[in-house]
């Protein structure tokens, strides 16, 4: 996610950092460099041209050529800044209204409507514990509503029947009077794919807006889009009043340009993420911690978070100790951290929130662990005695074999896994040495 620019910005910071003393020649340097990686990513020329006024108005300040540690304090205003341009504050949804707050979703067709119709609905039920209603009003495609029936079924969230012959508006009307008798705390009405220049659809989708009056009125659009995800977000928010925007496939977007500049173009905040397609891949935005992790700090505070909700709290002290004190890591350790990993989304998501030196090391010991063969490899620790499991420098060549018939793979895969426990050994002890804190230290830069 962000990753070409994560890699150029992580540069910027790794180059200031070093920088005992700041002049203007190197400020210059600096600027020109942010300049180019954020036109790189895509990022509207206006609010390039913005952002760099604004660090450079700051960066010559006091702020920060006053401070202790200047480059330290050049890479907080860049921070600073980026979390600004993003809109400051987490904002979160509102759902403030007389029952059922009913949430509008619109968007261009493929942009992600239904899915993140889905993906919303179990945030709300699992974490705010939310009665949730969803109807479909796309009566074009009558595809499309057999879609939401089916998602809104393993989001685990309840499902209002609508048909292709049926008008938009009456679908509404009847979805929210079923949402009233059945006292449910949010509807969902996805509507049907448009442009804003389709002035029927438009018009449309206004009457559905005056209709409902809803208190959540979400853009969705594809983060991959890059300049024109934020032009489609103006032209929709010119038609209709958004309260916010929700940006998807941003696990595909390497460059970042719609995730910086939608909030400075629409003005309408950005309020959650798509990070890939299972109903599980959405995030809050929080301009604050994206912007740590643009500048390859990590989100530390996200991945505290995650670790909270999923991981099994006893087993996961026990694994801090270990990590803290370098020692008695083994390959139940292994098994419990990768079956922990999968609880938390996956290792792609996890990578993304460590900080960028950590995220290298992190990638070649996770490398082969992905979604799909951690199976394979709890297959293969499972056929290990429970003795090789804590003393793995017993698995010489007849051990392995007997371990890779009764899982049924080659004896390579035995010794791939065998590398990356080793590899992670490594990682762990990076952090038993007070990694962990430095690297506290300098996200507060
Ligand atoms: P709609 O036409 O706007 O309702 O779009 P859909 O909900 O049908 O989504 C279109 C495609 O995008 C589907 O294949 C989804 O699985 C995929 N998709 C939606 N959100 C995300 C996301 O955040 N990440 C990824 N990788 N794929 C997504």
């Amino acid at each position: 996610m962000l990753d070409n620019l994560t890699q150029r910005l992580a540069k910027v910071v790794k180059n200031l950092r070093g920088q005992a003393r700041l002049t203007e020649d190197n400020i210059a340097e600096m600027l020109r460099e942010v300049r180019m990686a954020l036109l790189e990513a895509d990022v509207a020329l206006p609010v390039v041209k913005d952002f760099i006024a604004r660090v450079k108005d700051r960066a010559v300040g006091q702020e920060v050529v006053g401070s202790l540690s200047p480059g330290q304090a050049l890479v907080g205003v860049v921070h600073k800044e980026l979390t600004e341009l993003m809109g400051g504050q987490a904002s979160g949804l509102n759902l403030a209204s007389q029952p059922p707050a009913i949430i509008l979703m619109s968007g261009l067709q493929g942009a992600g409507k239904t899915t993140t119709t889905a993906k919303l609905g179990k945030w709300l039920k699992e974490r705010q514990k939310k009665k949730v209603l969803a109807v479909s009003c796309d009566v074009y495609r009558p595809a499309a509503i057999e879609q939401l029936k089916t998602v809104a079924a393993q989001a685990g969230i309840d499902f209002f029947p609508s048909t292709g012959e049926q008008k938009p508006a009456d679908i509404a009307a009847a979805a929210l009077d079923h949402a009233k008798r059945h006292y449910y705390d949010v509807l969902f009405v996805d509507t049907a794919g448009r442009l804003a220049i389709d002035e029927a659809m438009m018009a449309e989708i206004k009457a559905l807006h005056a209709q409902l009056n809803p208190i959540e009125s979400l853009f969705v659009v594809d983060a991959m889009l890059g300049q024109d995800a934020v032009n489609t977000a103006k032209a929709f928010n010119d038609a209709l009043p958004l309260t916010g925007v929700i940006l998807t496939k941003l696990d595909g977007d390497a460059r970042g340009g719609a995730a910086l500049s939608v909030r400075h173009v629409t003005g309408k905040p950005l309020k959650f993420a798509g990070i890939g397609e299972k109903l599980t891949g959405l995030e809050e935005f929080h301009p604050e911690r994206m912007a740590s992790r643009i500048l390859g700090m990590g989100d530390i505070l996200g991945l505290v978070e995650e670790a909270h909700r999923n991981v099994d709290q006893e087993k996961a002290k026990d694994l801090v100790q270990k990590m803290k004190s370098g020692k008695g890591f083994d390959l139940n350790d292994f098994k419990e951290q990768i079956a922990q990993m999968r609880k938390m989304g996956g290792m792609s998501s996890l990578l993304d929130k460590l900080p960028a030196q950590f995220g290298a090391l992190a990638q070649q010991a996770g490398g082969a662990v992905e979604d799909k063969s951690i199976r394979r490899i709890e297959g293969i620790i499972n056929s290990m005695t429970p003795l090789e499991r804590t003393k793995p420098e017993l698995l010489k060549a007849s051990r392995k074999r007997r371990i890779a018939a009764g899982a049924g793979v080659q004896v390579q895969e035995v010794n791939r896994l065998l590398n990356q426990f080793e590899q992670t050994q490594k990682v762990m002890k990076q952090f038993s040495k007070g990694g962990m804190a430095k690297m506290m230290r300098g996200m507060k830069g």
